[in-house]
């Protein structure tokens, strides 16, 4: 153990992810360009010495520059795809700018609206993480709304053609596990028209399978048609998980030629990670986790019973 600590002092500062209460990351620090706290959430922007720039909310990665395209990019376009004329976007959450980034790249989308609850973290991803956002919230498609993003569906009578939650993990006492839940997916259902698509970032693969499996099966019990897919994410050290849905169509009956026209068509820029064969990749999943997600005994989590993260 010696060795290891002499490591880590000899690397200066450096700082600990806790995953779970018996896992965690260790990672060196070269700078903290920000910290504070807001209403809602500790914020930090940190340069780490292996991901470079990220934001970091009460104390959990969200994205950095190592990898954040693969993230935003498995969130956003799947549900273009699969949607193909999105023209009016809602984004819950999606604080550094950067899912906003890739919808813009749609010459379809004629409006997207970012409904995120702390302002703070908008303020800070804009001064500290243009990279994330790319110029996003100037673009004059683009709408912030802060507030509740659950909130928001109740009060507006607004329609979308796709749906997106880019918001932090349910954490017990957190500001977003309420937006994991099946009076949530009703609502989101009631606000897309009518071969409107929803997606979700919905925790891990690995070491939060369980939370996943629970996302999945609420997500399910309101929409005929949800698939999970997955793309590895080295700032979480964890394969990420998805979930897309819709009633009109289904994300596994899109072919690589299906994607790769898409996106050669609507897609301003291109992609660096998601295109046909990743499409493939990412739905493909191995057999421990299908038996996961098909297992009977998960039932849909709910505002008086929701699902949280192991911490
Ligand atoms: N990439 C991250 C992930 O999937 O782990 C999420 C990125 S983004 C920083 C998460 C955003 O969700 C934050 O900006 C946070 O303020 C926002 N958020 C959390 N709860 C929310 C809520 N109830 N309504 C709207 N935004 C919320």
């Amino acid at each position: 153990m010696g060795d290891v600590l002499d490591q880590i002092s000899r690397m200066g500062t450096y700082f600990i992810e806790f995953e779970t209460p018996f896992s965690w990351h260790l990672r060196a620090v070269n700078r903290v360009l920000y910290s504070g706290e807001s209403k809602y959430q500790r914020i930090a922007v940190v340069e780490f010495k292996d991901l470079g720039k990220a934001l970091v909310l009460d104390g959990k990665v969200q994205s950095s520059l190592f990898d954040e395209y693969v993230y935003h990019e498995s969130l956003v376009h799947p549900a273009m795809v699969l949607h193909g004329n999105p023209q009016r976007v809602l984004i819950i959450g999606g604080g550094e700018g950067a899912t906003a980034r890739e919808v813009l790249k749609w010459d379809t989308v004629k409006e997207v609206m970012m409904v995120d609850i702390d302002e703070d973290v908008v303020n800070v991803s804009r001064e500290y993480l243009p990279e994330m956002h790319g110029g996003s919230f100037s673009d004059n498609r683009f709408k912030l709304l802060i507030g509740d993003g659950r909130r928001f569906l109740e009060e507006s009578g607004d329609r979308f053609d796709v749906i997106l939650v880019d918001a932090t993990d349910p954490l017990e006492g957190g500001p977003s596990y309420l937006l994991y839940t099946v009076e949530f997916y009703r609502l989101v259902k009631s606000r897309l028209t009518p071969n409107g698509v929803f997606a979700t970032q919905a925790t891990n693969t690995a070491y939060a399978l369980k939370v996943l499996a629970v996302i999945y099966r609420t997500i399910g019990s309101v929409f005929s048609r949800a698939r999970v897919y997955q793309s590895y994410m080295h700032s979480y050290d964890a394969p990420w998980g998805f979930v897309v849905a819709s009633d009109a169509s289904d994300a596994l009956q899109l072919t690589p030629a299906m994607v790769d026209d898409a996106l050669a068509k609507h897609v301003r820029g291109g992609t660096r990670y998601y295109d046909g064969l990743t499409h493939v990749h990412m739905f493909t999943l191995p057999k421990h986790i299908r038996a996961a997600l098909e297992d009977r005994s998960i039932k849909p989590a709910t505002d008086s019973n929701p699902t949280f993260m192991p911490m």
